[in-house]
């Protein structure tokens, strides 16, 4: 009787751990996923944010469920067009989104979504590209490799690629006063457009700061961008209200499985 107690408790508690660790309880939600990577491929020894890293093989099992499921991974413009009334809302809308512009995206994760016929966007930081990761301190992250502006022009060019801003410097704006806040999600769109000769559509916070601090949103917002990306954990609905704040993104960490990612989609996130 004992030990039937001690089991049924144990049990109990292994169900309450697996459904801490797994949301699985959470409603199903529909809207707009936006997928958050930065870094893909094995990450470097030394790496104290490897869970950033999300390995190839992972990455492509990760496409091939959007793809087996019947996501619709969208560009920023074509997003646009589909809100705007110009091409139909895919049943199942997603985005594919990159931080920072790593050289790793366009080696690795470019090829994998150019042969499956999918599409992503990547937000670059206008002064690293072509240098190195130089906000990062390289005793937690090694200096990397960002992309080339030869990189960024082929990807582009391909069509599979459209590319947002994550601002000049990558400082925090939560940090920094609200004329430099200004500044650097103005300029940085300035300088991509004629850089890149086409509209930058999408702003993404370095650090999700100041996303949600009215006055800090409200300058990166004034820059023109119609997207405006926060690292909140959720899945936005569609049509997005701007004043309802910014899109919220799924952050995929390299220590998650794939019933990690099927809960991210379905519920809008994975963990407590
Ligand atoms: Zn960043």
């Amino acid at each position: 009787m004992i030990t039937a107690t001690a089991s049924a408790a144990a049990a109990a508690a292994a169900v309450l751990a697996v459904s801490a660790r797994w949301n699985w309880w959470r409603p199903k939600v529909g809207g707009l996923a936006s997928l958050m990577y930065h870094k893909v491929g094995d990450h470097p020894p030394g790496s104290k944010i490897e869970k950033l890293w999300v390995t190839a093989k992972d990455f492509r099992r990760q496409m091939e469920w959007l793809k087996s499921r019947g996501y619709a991974t969208l560009t920023f413009t074509e997003l646009k067009n589909a809100e705007d009334g110009k091409s139909p809302m895919p049943a199942r809308p997603a985005l594919v989104t990159f931080d920072d512009g790593y050289a790793n995206n366009y080696e690795l994760a470019f090829p994998i979504l150019a042969e499956m016929g999918m599409k992503g966007n990547i937000f670059l930081v206008w002064d690293t590209v072509g240098r190195h990761n130089a906000w990062h301190d390289p005793a937690g992250e090694p200096w990397l490799r960002m992309l080339t502006w030869g990189q960024v022009g082929e990807m582009q060019r391909s069509g599979v690629i459209e590319f947002g801003s994550h601002t000049v410097t990558h400082r925090n704006l939560a940090e920094i006063s609200l004329e430099d806040v200004a500044w650097e999600a103005r300029e940085s769109k300035k300088r991509l457009e004629e850089k890149l000769g086409r509209g930058v559509l999408g702003f993404a916070y370095p650090y999700g700061a100041g996303a949600f601090v009215p006055e800090v949103r409200r300058c990166a917002r004034e820059a023109g961008y119609r997207y405006d990306f926060s690292i909140k954990q959720g899945i936005t609905p569609i049509p997005w209200d701007p004043a309802s704040g910014p899109m919220m993104r799924l952050l995929i960490r390299g220590d998650d499985t794939m019933v990690d990612f099927h809960l991210n989609m379905t519920r809008g996130r994975a963990r407590l």
